[in-house]
């Protein structure tokens, strides 16, 4: 028979309320047999997430501090769930080790363990609300230190989800490293292990219900009434997620594209809402672009030396510089003898010092300079291909509303145009893309 995933995150988990409308959910559809939970999120813009509650609680606990206030909001939150949806409530005695061995600062506690704790119980819950098998990920899910899940990890899954017909529940967010020892994905990584469990399972769809009715064009903050994308390919949501697109987790998409399992962004709040879907065929908007996102807190590193295109290695010397003290590299546009690094300032200024010290002498430019406080954004659309003139039009709009480009960047494959601008510039950057493809 064939199964669709279905991932729900923090808002969808959020109280007892939402539990109710997971289950009315999953009862919508008998085909709906694996379900991924994330940690309970926030009631109000007001309550922190459990998971960043946990991140605190560790914290606290390691320098000596007192826990108590945060430690009592998690705990009230799950009994409360619990309570409201008739359960037993063993949870307690899961959340009363805790504690302990927060407490006593047991050696073993790492924090990866400890924010993990916000899925598994919510999962323990949950299986116990539905009726559903609970099958943790600690076990079976491994990766490595770059979160590449090993082929083992798709075989255990398999095989512990082989019967189809139970309802199953796992914990999202984390599994084991390649010693064994409990490590999350990064944030928001309960996305990739509903996409590992689709591509584990051979499955037919992914559902991943949050609060909203999926994507929209562009960010709603800064473009009032953005449309929704109905249908959006893997490669065009990979660009937008990456660059900034908030509502799926980059790396939750290579699992499904591997097997072509479409992606549905759905709402659980409106469950008859289309919501977006993610799937393998291009397909052309009558708009040209499919969608804008964008991030700020760039740096760009510039260099400048006479003779630098005859320098052979000069590019791979400067970023192996970067590699080597740990700093990613987002774009590196070059000129005849200038090059540009850009880079997250926020990886950037830990070791920026350390970074110019090692340019200045290993290539001994004439000129280098640091420019903060930029930002990218990334106008997206397989429309785009082909298409004569977008480009003139996305820099035209650009230069009518006075904005200054200091970054250019078209991938080879023609559905990415990236700008780096000023922050101070970017909402207005983003309104002028919006405005001159877009209605
Ligand atoms: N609870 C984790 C977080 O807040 C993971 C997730 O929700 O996907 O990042």
């Amino acid at each position: 028979m064939a199964r669709i995933v279905c991932k729900f995150g923090g808002s969808s988990v959020a109280d007892a309320t939402q539990f109710r409308k997971v289950k009315d959910i999953l009862e919508g559809n008998p085909e709906r047999k694996i379900v991924v939970v994330s940690a309970p999120g926030k009631r109000n813009p007001q309550e922190s997430k459990l998971t960043d509650l946990l991140y605190s609680v560790y914290d606290l606990a390691k320098n000596n501090l007192e826990l108590a206030e945060p430690w009592k909001l998690i705990k009230d939150r799950f009994i409360e769930i619990t309570k409201e949806l008739n359960l037993r409530s063993y949870i307690r005695e899961e959340l009363d080790a805790l504690e302990k061995s927060l407490l006593e600062q047991s050696s073993e506690l790492t924090v990866d363990f400890v924010v993990s704790r916000g899925e598994y119980l919510c999962a323990k819950i949950m299986s116990e609300f539905l009726g559903a098998k609970f099958v943790d990920a600690y076990p079976l899910i491994q990766f490595d230190s770059q979160y590449r899940v090993t082929q083992q990890s798709l075989d255990n899954l398999n095989a512990a989800l082989s019967d189809t017909n139970p309802l199953y529940v796992v914990p999202g967010f984390y599994g084991s490293d390649m010693q064994g020892n409990l490590k999350t994905f990064t944030r928001g990584g309960s996305d990739i292990t509903g996409g590992i469990l689709a591509n584990a399972c051979d499955c037919l769809l992914y559902e991943n219900w949050t609060d909203v009715s999926g994507l929209l064009m562009a960010d709603p903050r800064i473009v009032k009434g953005a449309h929704s994308i109905n249908y959006v390919s893997y490669r065009e949501i990979r660009e937008l997620a990456y660059s900034g697109a908030n509502v799926l987790h980059d790396e939750s998409i290579a699992p499904c594209r591997a097997k072509s399992i479409p992606i549905n962004i759905k709402n659980t709040n409106k469950p008859s809402d289309p919501g977006t879907t993610i799937g393998p065929t291009p397909v052309h908007s009558p708009r040209i672009i499919t969608g804008i996102a964008g991030r700020k807190d760039f740096s760009m590193i510039y260099i400048e030396k006479s003779m630098m295109n005859k320098e052979k290695g000069f590019g791979r010397k400067v970023l192996a510089i970067l590699e080597d003290l740990g700093v990613s590299y987002e774009l590196s546009p070059c000129g005849i003898d200038s090059m540009n690094v850009v880079v997250d300032t926020k990886s950037l200024s830990k070791v920026e010092a350390e970074v110019l010290a090692e340019i200045e002498r290993k290539m001994q430019p004439n000129k280098i300079k640091v420019f903060t406080k930029l930002a990218l954004i990334a106008t997206v659309g397989h429309g785009m291909v082909n298409q004569i003139g977008t480009a003139a039009r996305l820099f035209g709009i650009l230069a009518k509303e006075k904005i200054n480009v200091r970054i250019i960047d078209q991938g080879s494959s023609e559905i990415n145009i990236i700008v780096g601008v000023n922050e101070a510039d970017f909402e207005k950057a983003i309104s002028a893309i919006y405005s001159e493809f877009v209605d």
